[in-house]
């Protein structure tokens, strides 16, 4: 039987899956997104394999155990990558019970760079200054298994890792802060590679002003959920399929 908290994070996760389409952050039928049920990432949800993100609903999220001796199996069971990699998350890092993995294309183009640095050059990549880990070493697909570990430690105590040459990983204490800086990641990538498209010199902030806004934006109550609720609320006017139940009209 289904608790409401289940119920809740399966519309959140549903969610952010659609918008996350809506504004062209997946990448095919690829990518995963997963949260936790509990504090101690014992079970999280996920997307079934092959889903579009466009029509994913919450109740075709799969409940998976982050303890179990062996991957999933199935047609709707994820990657065997995706899976190790968002169970040792969970089960290791508590802050991480909402995890996030796009390949959304300004903050990939940037991590191609040969120095993918998210430099502060504006309010929206000055958020990030200080909270990036950095991956520099992507050596192509279906990693081994020792690659859950290497990353988590890369991504210590961070929000973000940057993946060179892949994506992104991005972690929150929940779905709407996790989506919240999914969303502006990528439009501080998107100012940075304008900002440098233009070929003219581009004006880095000073330490103490890029360290300034980071802390004002992580002092911003309420910012990241506000931000999603309002999501929310056009998805359920939009497009209420996604929901468990159908939103009650305001
Ligand atoms: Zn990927």
């Amino acid at each position: 039987m289904m608790n409401s908290q289940e119920a809740r994070l399966r519309n959140d996760l549903a969610a952010a899956f659609r918008w996350t389409a809506r504004l062209g952050l997946h990448e095919a039928t690829a990518n995963h997104f997963s949260v936790a049920l509990d504090e101690n990432g014992g079970r999280f949800l996920m997307n079934p394999n092959m889903a579009h993100f466009s029509q994913i609903k919450a109740r075709d999220l799969l409940l998976l155990n982050s303890a179990a001796k062996e991957a999933p199996r199935g047609p709707d069971a994820p990657d065997r990558t995706a899976w190790e990699l968002h169970s040792f998350l969970h089960r290791n890092i508590p802050r991480a019970q909402c995890i996030l993995h796009t390949h959304m294309p300004y903050a990939t183009a940037w991590s191609c760079l040969e120095d993918p640095e998210i430099l502060p050059i504006c309010q929206n990549s000055a958020r990030f200054y200080g909270n990036v880990a950095y991956d520099n070493t992507y050596g192509g697909m279906f990693v081994d298994s020792e690659e859950p570990a290497r990353v988590a430690e890369l991504l210590d105590d961070k929000d973000v890792l940057l993946l060179g040459g892949h994506g992104v990983l991005v972690v929150g204490l929940s779905v709407a802060h996790a989506f919240d800086t999914l969303y502006h990641l990528e439009r501080a990538c998107m100012n940075l590679v304008l900002a440098h498209s233009t070929g003219k010199q581009v004006k880095r902030l000073s330490h103490e002003v890029a360290a300034k806004t980071a802390r004002q934006w992580r002092e911003y109550q309420g910012f990241s959920e506000g931000h999603f609720r309002a999501l929310v609320s056009i998805l359920d006017k939009e497009d209420p399929g996604y929901r468990l139940q159908p939103a009650v009209a305001a």
